[in-house]
């Protein structure tokens, strides 16, 4: 990933504040996959006892989406942080990713991806 595409921008972003801040050296994948981890869990209690059909419209939410938006931001962040240390493009990842399921989830007859 280059520093013009959007992933890249905000990698050198993040790249920036973690030197900024001398937080390098706490920035190993294991640590940020346990950050992640926490993230994720901080999201899942956003939603945690939300009934499904308030789930359903959680991102139109004023007091919901302000929070969604803020733990899926959290989570993104460590993802791309975790990516750019462990030097994985994650862009072609998950375009790998999408092929793989498309061949292990055929899509349903007459439909296309
Ligand atoms: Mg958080």
């Amino acid at each position: 990933m280059n520093a013009v595409d959007p992933l890249g921008r905000l990698q050198e972003r993040l790249r920036r504040f973690a030197a900024a801040r001398d937080w390098e050296r706490f920035h190993d994948p294991k640590n940020l996959v346990m950050a992640l981890a926490g993230e994720a869990g901080e999201l899942v209690e956003v939603l945690q006892w939300v009934d499904q059909d308030s789930s359903r419209s959680a991102g139109q939410d004023p007091l919901l989406r302000p929070r969604l938006a803020e733990e899926m931001a959290d989570v993104f962040l460590y993802l791309l942080r975790l990516a750019d240390v462990t030097g994985i493009d994650l862009e072609a990842a998950a375009h790998d990713k999408i092929i793989a399921n498309a061949r292990r989830y055929p899509p349903i007859p007459g439909r296309k991806d």
